[in-house]
């Protein structure tokens, strides 16, 4: 998220999905904060005391709005009326900040109208606004939207990191050249690794991922593993990160379902890493 906001290209709407909504909460508060912050750090934080942060971390920014399933979301049109009201405002210019930010909070909750409607507002682009998602899973928010929102995934902090006494090894791997991967590659099947053992390998790399993942966005949390696993892959961008765990996962597919050579499999893996 803090190479989003390094880079300006700030998308029009994403959807942070997960099991825990204060995690998603807090994160989307920061990103909304660092967006508008009149003192931004070089990193891309927050500065956390300027008027806009506070106002934001008081929920009283005057523009930024919440929305939440309350007790009268049961009634669909109340959610509705909602979303068209947010759309007025976001029609008008900005008070103070120079994005309006909006952050719906329980999207699975969305009525098909309110999705439809909110669709329709994703679709008219209005100047610089942008569009938290928070939900708790995916499947009841329609693919139209879906596929206009970044997706952000928040894993479970109880995760169960697999095959941490991997990670020292992994870190290495992560930040050696291709020579010293293929070779890591070449070492590892010279001892004939069992399927399981293989399979225990690629969950190591996906929770260390996971992990560096998890540390980049600053969720809580974490912080039992020693932060210098995590320091040197710091060139490791948000981007790098989610295309080696779609492509671990890719290659963790193929090996399940054919009969494929998994030497080769984990080489391939190796120049997406
Ligand atoms: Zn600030």
């Amino acid at each position: 998220m803090k190479n989003i906001i390094k880079t300006r290209r700030i998308p029009q709407a994403m959807i942070f999905v997960g099991s825990s909504f204060s995690l998603q909460k807090q994160a989307a508060l920061e990103f909304i904060k660092a967006l508008n912050c009149e003192d931004r750090k070089e990193e891309g934080d927050a500065c956390g005391k300027c008027l806009s942060c506070r106002l934001i971390e008081k929920n009283c920014h005057p523009d930024v709005y919440f929305l939440k399933p309350g007790a009268e979301a049961v009634r669909e049109d109340i959610y509705i009326n909602q979303i068209r009201e947010l759309k007025a405002k976001l029609g008008l210019k900005p008070e103070l900040a120079y994005w309006k930010a909006v952050v719906i909070e329980g999207a699975e909750k969305l009525s098909q109208e309110a999705q439809n409607c909110l669709l329709k507002t994703l679709e008219e682009p209005r100047g610089n606004s942008v569009f938290i998602l928070i939900a708790s899973q995916l499947e009841s928010i329609l693919p139209t939207i879906r596929s206009r929102c970044g997706l952000i995934r928040f894993y479970p902090t109880s995760f169960s990191f697999a095959g941490r006494e991997n990670f020292e090894e992994i870190k290495k791997l992560l930040q050696a050249d291709l020579g010293y991967k293929l070779s890591f590659c070449q070492l590892f099947f010279e001892t004939e690794p069992s399927f399981e053992k293989q399979i225990y390998f690629l969950e190591s790399l996906e929770s260390y991922l996971r992990a560096l993942l998890l540390k980049k966005i600053d969720v809580r949390g974490i912080e039992e593993f020693d932060s210098s696993l995590f320091v040197l892959p710091q060139n490791y961008s948000m981007i790098k990160i989610k295309k080696a765990l779609k492509s671990l996962e890719d290659f963790k597919g193929l090996i399940f379902s054919t009969n494929v050579n998994t030497k080769l499999v984990f080489e391939n893996l190796m120049l997406n890493l």
